[in-house]
Formats: C-alpha cells, structure tokens, sequence
C-alpha cells in the first residue's frame, strides 16, 4: 500500500523548473514560456516522437520557443544546406548599435515527469540536452 501511495505522489510531483540554455552556440537566446497547448503545429511532431527517450512516458509534453541573437558587434553568416547537400549562405547579419536581430528560433520541448529537454532548431535538427547545456556558456554543438 505505501508503495502504491509513493508511485503515486512521485507520479503527481511536477519536475523541478529549470532555465534552459541561454545561450545557443555562443548566441544569446530569449525563451519565452513553456505551455502544452501554444504550439499545435507540426514542430511537435518533429519535437516529440511517441514518448519521452529518457522516462517513457507518453504524457504530452510542455513546449517554449527561443529567439536567438546575434553578438553585439558581430557580423553574422547563416548558413543553410540545399537538397542536394550544397552549402550555402542563407543570411548575414549585422548588429547595428542597439537593435540586435534575431538568427532564428528554437522550440524546446520538455518533458513533464522526469524534466528532460529536447530542442529543435530552425533547420529542423533536433537536440536532447545534457547538464552541460545548462552551465553558463550554454549549449554547443558537439559530440
Ligand atoms: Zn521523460
């Protein structure tokens, strides 16, 4: 019976609130809120397969989109791939004083029983972050 009753309370105790990366590759990131229901598009799709990687679960999960900054200063290639493989350059960015223009945007997906965090970026690429993503430089592509 207390078995049953700590399964219970450990199903029903909300993941701890953690910040996500506010970095993303050296650029700062703005997220705004997580929500269940705010992004009913296909990016959820891509985001979430049939159940968390790491738990299982089959619960929806809770989603935030980030808006990405170029460095004050700094001159910006965005670089993007065609079909065929070729690299090209998509966009360049310059900051102009003030007004730093966003690179892009990032929709994180988070898992509501055991907390973990997969983002997806504009290329549709997908990333599941470990604890160093969370430390003060953010997260980088590695690995
Ligand atoms: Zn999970």
């Amino acid at each position: 019976m207390s078995d049953l009753l700590t399964l219970a309370y450990e199903a029903t105790t909300p993941t701890p609130w953690r910040a996500l990366p506010t970095k993303w590759d050296g650029r700062e990131v703005e997220w705004g809120g997580f929500s269940t229901f705010a992004f009913q598009t296909t990016l959820r799709l891509h985001a979430r397969t049939e159940c968390c990687e790491r738990c299982g679960t089959l619960d929806p999960p809770t989603m935030a989109q980030g808006s990405m900054y170029a460095l004050p200063g700094q001159p910006v290639d965005v670089w993007a791939t065609t079909r065929s493989g070729k690299p090209y350059l998509r966009a360049r960015t310059v900051d102009e004083g003030e007004r730093v223009r966003m690179l892009g945007r990032l929709t994180a997906s988070r898992c509501t029983r055991c907390g973990l965090d997969t983002v997806i970026d504009r290329d549709g690429d997908m990333w599941t972050l470990d604890e160093s993503d969370y430390g003060p430089e953010g997260s980088f592509r590695h690995g």
